[in-house]
């Protein structure tokens, strides 16, 4: 580590203390790229920059770009290098140092740093983003400006340390953990949604939808777990369970009289992962069962993914023989060319065009024009989420569509999903 100015001294009597933890994206590995020289020359410049835009902003009539010094003694600062980060420090009376000013010292911080550098000895100028992690306070903490680095969201160029956010990211890890132990204590369960043709109510297949089987908070739905599980590599080792259990249904099925496709969620991060799909085909034929007995559902997210990823995964899908199903239809806006290029064969139509359909009849208009449209293309379409007679009514009206909803069953376990098919 490298220090610049003097260190705080003891005896100013500060009331309050700014950390800041600033990140140069673009100047990274200077030392390698340009040499260790190249590198010092570099950091030099940035140091400059900063301790002019800490003498304008406690001297309000000093312009940045001239050479005065701080005249303000009550404000002190310390500069530091810590693995490519710059460790900036300033204490003031707290009249000096408030939100307000902290801001505007940041905003003046990345637009000087911002400016185009030269790099010594080659005709080179490079461009920084600057991202910036503070905390303000009675301490002086690098530790909690770095966390708040850490936590910022990538689009965002600077973010404050808070308490809430350091408590929320230990209840997420806690909740990390316990997740864990329950895949490995077999918590997590699949559910099964009967998928009904309207025209005589037979379940034509099903989808799974998990569960955890928490030890004290009883059965959790998704919407209680699956965002802590998207953030880490934990949704991966769900849907292995879940595809698991998918197959182990199918099995059962097989042995009655009726075997139907089930389908099974796909998160975005289970796309980067082709194990999941050719570990799911190899398990089918080890039991002689068709690929096309499971149907892999991706939502709207999948047309902002990177292009290779998405490619890799079709591969896998297609080798493996599995056909795709595109989720939530119309609940997001983004993409919808690129997503039609994807060898979707089916199409599952959010619920919002039911609502819709109740409030008014351009809503009614709008669902039948869409799902005709979408069957004249030959995808296979199921309405979700039909709650009511008049819902299945409608849809009986548009034959060839399939349906999902509470009206003819909510997700359901193995056991009774076993008997529910064989009965209809
Ligand atoms: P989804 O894939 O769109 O699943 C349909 C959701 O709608 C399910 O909620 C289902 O219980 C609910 N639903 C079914 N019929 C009706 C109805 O008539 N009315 C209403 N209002 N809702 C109905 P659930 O089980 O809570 O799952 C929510 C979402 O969580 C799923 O939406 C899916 O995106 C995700 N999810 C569920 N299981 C998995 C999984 O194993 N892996 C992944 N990656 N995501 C999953
Ligand atoms: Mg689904
Ligand atoms: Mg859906």
């Amino acid at each position: 580590m490298r220090t610049v100015n003097r260190p705080l001294p003891k005896k100013v009597k500060a009331e309050v203390f700014l950390s800041l933890c600033i990140e140069l994206i673009g100047l990274q590995n200077s030392a390698l790229l340009f040499g260790a020289k190249a590198q010092e020359a570099l950091q030099k410049v940035i140091e400059k920059r900063l301790t002019k835009v800490l003498q304008a902003s406690f001297h309000s009539q000093t312009p940045i770009g001239t050479d005065n010094k701080c005249s303000d003694r009550n404000v002190q600062h310390r500069l530091a290098w810590s693995e490519g980060h710059v460790q900036l420090s300033v204490s003031a009376p707290k009249a000096q140092l408030h939100e307000a000013i902290v801001q505007e010292l940041i905003q003046t911080i990345v637009s000087q740093l911002q400016k185009p550098i030269k790099v010594p000895g080659q005709a080179l100028r490079l461009e920084c983003q600057p991202r910036i992690g503070y905390h303000l306070g009675q301490d002086l903490s690098f530790e909690k400006a770095s966390f708040a680095l850490r936590i910022a969201p990538p689009q965002k160029q600077s973010q404050h340390y808070s308490e809430r956010s350091r408590k929320a990211l230990v209840s997420r890890l806690q909740r990390e953990n316990e997740m864990r132990q329950g895949l490995r204590r077999g918590e997590f369960v699949s559910y099964f949604q009967p998928k009904i043709d309207p025209r005589n109510n037979e379940v034509v297949g099903a989808e799974a939808l998990v569960r955890w089987q928490h030890p004290t908070e009883g059965l959790l739905m998704p919407k209680d777990f699956l965002d802590v599980a998207e953030q880490s590599s934990l949704i991966c080792d769900i849907s292995q369970a879940v595809a698991k259990q998918t197959v182990a249904l199918l099995i059962r099925l097989q042995k009655q009289a009726k075997v139907v496709p089930i389908a099974i969620n796909l998160s975005e991060q289970d796309l980067r992962v082709p194990e999941l799909i050719e570990q799911t085909g190899s398990l089918l034929k080890k039991h002689g069962l068709s690929p096309r007995l499971i149907n892999l559902e991706v939502s709207e997210r999948v047309a902002s993914m990177n292009e290779d990823d998405v490619a890799d995964f079709i591969r896998a899908v297609q080798q493996e023989g599995f056909s795709l199903a595109l989720d939530d239809f119309g609940t997001a806006y983004s993409g919808l060319l690129r997503l039609l290029q994807l060898p979707i064969s089916e199409i599952k139509v959010d619920r919002l065009f039911l609502v819709k359909a109740a409030a008014s009849s351009q809503g009614r208009d709008i669902l039948h024009s869409l799902v005709t449209m979408l069957l004249d293309q030959n995808y296979r379409v199921t309405v979700e989420g039909v709650e009511k007679r008049w819902e299945l009514e409608l849809l009986q009206a548009m034959p060839g569509c399939f349906a999902q909803g509470f009206y003819f069953s909510p997700a359901v376990n193995a056991k009774t999903f076993q008997s529910l098919s064989q009965a209809c």
